[in-house]
């Protein structure tokens, strides 16, 4: 049955509400629903962790599986202050839906420590991960269970974790993706989620017929996400007026330079001070008036409070679940065209999926085979949804979450496991 739509919801009523709006739409069976609503099974554990100066701290973590129906679970590991179960429930039943809509053989699942790790060293971060990952050990497995950077982890944390896994369980490079190249990792991993933001973003502006000219970009957020689809959407033309993080935003009316910035950031380790640049608050890329919002940081923020700020006329939804259900209505009434993330963010796993592919033939392929494979893929999934959404009227969340949840409960119904 739909659920009522409210002002504030968790992160996973929220995508429930999107699920049961595409069962319904779908004709799913209840006991069906009931079974893709809930994750299958989901793992609380402790991570005490050793400060260099002999302090003994304990933190929470979590792994989350959602569905396997298509495949093994995969999704991300976040180290976040603010990762909670409920978070990290939604962000997994993300992973199924986005596995599904892109068609790669995986379901979902999601992984996380309620942590902050920026005042961590790096010898801290390592041992944190070593630690999370043999509290963990016994659920995943290139067969069972696929974790990929997210949100404050990267290749390294990737190499910590294959390590540890293959001291407990022998050499598995499967078992996780977004590697480093020397530890088999994917050519083109590490941008593939922004690259796929921005071949979207093609797809849905030649959809949308504008005029040819550069359309403006703001992105919040530059770390994987965010600083790779502003490079690739600034080779290609787009003009990137404003680029945000928490601790404010940088805008050129006339477009940033951003391999500039890019360098300015690996020089001083922030995009702020940016020369040519004016200094904002860190809300202002949001409500910057551009063209396309591509919102590539955290969850919900952009919600009832604030969606009557946001001036854009697209919004790319890098980040995930960076709308809520409450402000998606809003701006589909004011007819903004959204990019949900099951769809604009999934190139990150379609490349993992790459990756692991290369890990279980123990074959490498170079970096244009791996981006115009990406592409194809992409631009196929947008056409999918895009083709669905035109046919029955719905919108492009609506059309995503119709596709995706058609896959997976068909597949679930073949295997008989309810
Ligand atoms: P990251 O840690 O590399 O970068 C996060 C960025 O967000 C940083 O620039 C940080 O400064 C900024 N940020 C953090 N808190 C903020 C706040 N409160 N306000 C504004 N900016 C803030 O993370 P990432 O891997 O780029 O992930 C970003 C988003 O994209 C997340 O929602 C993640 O789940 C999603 N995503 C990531 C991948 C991937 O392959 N890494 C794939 C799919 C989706």
């Amino acid at each position: 049955m739909a659920m009522a739509l409210r002002q504030t919801m968790t992160p996973f009523e929220a995508v429930n509400y999107y699920f049961e709006r595409a069962a319904d739409l779908e004709k799913i069976a209840p006991a069906t629903r009931a079974a893709l609503r809930m994750p299958s099974a989901e793992l609380r554990v402790e991570v005490p962790l050793r400060r260099d100066n002999g302090d003994l701290e304990v933190y929470v973590g979590y792994r989350v599986q959602h569905d396997n129906s298509r495949g093994p679970y995969k999704g991300g590991i976040r180290y976040h202050p603010n990762t909670e179960i409920e978070e990290v429930r939604a962000l997994a039943s993300l992973m199924t839906w986005k596995t599904a809509v892109v068609d790669v053989p995986f379901g979902g699942g999601k992984g996380g420590v309620q942590i902050d790790p920026l005042g961590l060293s790096t010898a801290e971060k390592e041992r944190l991960t070593r630690t999370y990952t043999r509290r963990i050990a016994g659920i995943i497995g290139a067969n069972e269970d696929i974790p990929a950077p997210d949100v404050n982890t990267d290749a390294k944390t990737m190499a910590w974790i294959v390590d540890e896994y293959a001291q407990m369980k022998g050499w598995t490079p499967a078992v996780v993706t977004g590697k480093p190249i020397a530890v088999g990792g994917s050519y083109g991993r590490e941008a593939a989620t922004g690259r796929g933001c921005v071949i979207v973003m093609d797809q849905a502006i030649k959809n949308a017929s504008w005029a040819a000219k550069a359309p403006t970009v703001a992105i919040q957020g530059f770390g994987n996400v965010g600083s790779w689809a502003a490079r690739i959407a600034h080779e290609r033309g787009y003009k990137i007026v404003a680029v945000g993080d928490e601790n404010g935003t940088v805008y050129a009316e006339d477009g940033l330079h951003i391999p500039t910035l890019v360098h300015h950031r690996a020089a001083t380790g922030t995009i702020h001070g940016f020369a040519g640049a004016e200094a904002l608050d860190a809300e202002a890329v949001l409500y910057a008036e551009v063209d396309v919002l591509l919102p590539a940081a955290m969850g919900e923020v952009i919600n009832h409070e604030n969606v009557d700020r946001v001036r854009c006329r697209m919004i790319v939804e890098g980040a995930n679940h960076p709308v809520t259900p409450w402000a998606d209505r809003e701006l589909v009434e004011r007819r903004v065209t959204v990019v949900p993330d099951i769809l604009a963010n999934a190139g990150g796993v379609l490349a993992s999926y790459f990756e692991w592919v290369q890990n279980i033939q123990q074959f490498r392929w170079d970096e244009k085979e791996v981006n115009d494979r990406l592409t194809r893929r992409m631009v196929s999934a947008y056409e999918s949804v895009q083709l669905l959404a035109t046919d029955r009227g719905l919108t492009l969340r609506e059309a995503a979450f119709v596709l995706a949840v058609g896959r997976v409960a068909e597949a679930s119904a073949l295997r008989g496991a309810i």
